[in-house]
């Protein structure tokens, strides 16, 4: 497990008191270099760097529209199911909420399909809460081989699977598995995840280099901002991204940065508020610019807990994957019920609204850049 071996080796602390000591010289520094270390992308997420925004944006959206183009790869979320044998203190799904669970079944689910096909979305990630025994690899397996060809891009964002799991999976036509940390201070992990396999820290750090070693096309990584101190934490996804695309070189890297919110039975969203652990807006924005000059080849992926005001400003700023039209309920697309969302929503627009966004900014939305490939011998 060499990338989680490596991480679990930085001393966070020490990050911190780094990332907390820079000064202006070392932000002009990182953006005078043209291959940034880690000193480097924790110099722009510093305080020191907030005066450099305007800097920081510019070199963002050159570096975006080389690597990238005018672009903006479009997904939609699709929830399966919000079962979960877990109790983490911040998710509406924890397992101690008393919400109507469901699981959908496969009919359901090509009913979800075909209204996210009609919105225009064909690349679609799979979403469930972590219950191993009624959510399992029986599950996924049939899911899959349901609406493979349906979709042209298939991603997922359930518990994390043994090795042989995810090359099952992919066989099956699984592209890119999503594993958020969270957080990567064990402390902090330990105070959040309260129940369950979760609790786990060391079996969700070593999940990419299972995927990478399973030959998965996309690894997406990312630590839910508000939970620990964001700046260390963001330094350890901005290494960990790095990590993987030195280990498993076949397989790219997407980042998010999702912000804590507040969802139904929890308090965890307005405490990090009130205790000032959220980034603002600006932090964020900072942060977002951060990641696209440290590392120009990573996928970066904006979702609909933001605000519409905010996504639209982000958008050419190093963004380059975005939902649209998002809902966090199954069965939310073809049957709204009342079941309950996993967490708030902030941008609402319908997806047309966002389109029309994305083409203000001068970029052209992808709705399909990847055919599988499927070789026949016979
Ligand atoms: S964050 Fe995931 S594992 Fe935790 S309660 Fe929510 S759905 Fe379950």
């Amino acid at each position: 497990m060499k990338v989680a071996n490596a991480l679990l080796q930085q001393d966070l602390s020490h990050l911190s008191l780094s990332i907390n000591s820079k000064n202006a010289h070392d932000v002009e520094h990182a953006l005078k270099s043209t291959a940034l270390t880690l000193d480097d992308f924790m110099a722009l997420i510093s305080p020191a760097a907030k005066p450099y925004l305007e800097d920081m944006a510019q070199r963002a959206f050159a570096l975006t529209r080389h690597r990238f183009g005018n672009t903006m790869q479009l997904f939609v979320p699709l929830y399966l199911s919000n079962l979960c044998a877990n109790e983490c203190t911040y998710c509406g799904f924890t397992m101690s909420n008393k919400i109507k669970r469901t699981t959908l079944s496969t009919p359901q689910v090509l009913s979800e399909i075909a209204a996210i096909n009609a919105m225009g979305f064909s690349q679609v990630l799979l979403v469930t809460g972590e219950h191993e025994s009624k959510v399992g690899m029986a599950y996924f397996e049939k899911t899959l081989a349901a609406i493979r060809d349906k979709v042209s891009y298939l991603m997922m964002e359930v518990q994390p699977l043994k090795q042989n799991e995810y090359v099952k999976l992919k066989t099956l036509g699984l592209d890119a598995v999503l594993v958020y940390q969270e957080t990567y201070c064990p402390k902090h992990y330990a105070n959040f995840h309260t129940r369950g396999k979760k609790q786990d820290f060391l079996w969700r750090l070593e999940a990419s280099d299972r995927l990478g070693q399973a030959g998965i096309d996309k690894i997406g990584i990312g630590a839910l901002l508000g939970l620990g101190d964001w700046r260390v934490d963001s330094a350890m996804t901005a290494l960990h991204g790095k990590l993987l695309q030195q280990h498993y070189w076949k397989s790219r890297v997407s980042i998010a940065f999702p912000r804590l919110r507040s969802c139904e039975g929890n308090t965890t969203g307005g405490n990090a508020l009130m205790n000032n652990k959220l980034p603002n807006e600006r932090d964020l924005l900072q942060l977002i610019c951060a990641h696209r000059i440290f590392n120009p080849y990573a996928e970066l992926s904006l979702s609909t807990r933001e605000s519409s005001a905010f996504r639209d400003g982000a958008m050419p700023l190093g963004v380059t994957s975005m939902s649209a039209a998002s809902q966090t309920q199954p069965g939310g697309y073809s049957e709204p019920t009342q079941a309950l969302n996993q967490f708030d929503i902030d941008d609402n627009r319908p997806v047309e609204a966002v389109v029309r966004a994305i083409q203000a900014q001068g970029l052209e939305p992808v709705w399909k850049d990847w055919m599988p490939f499927r070789l026949s011998l016979t």
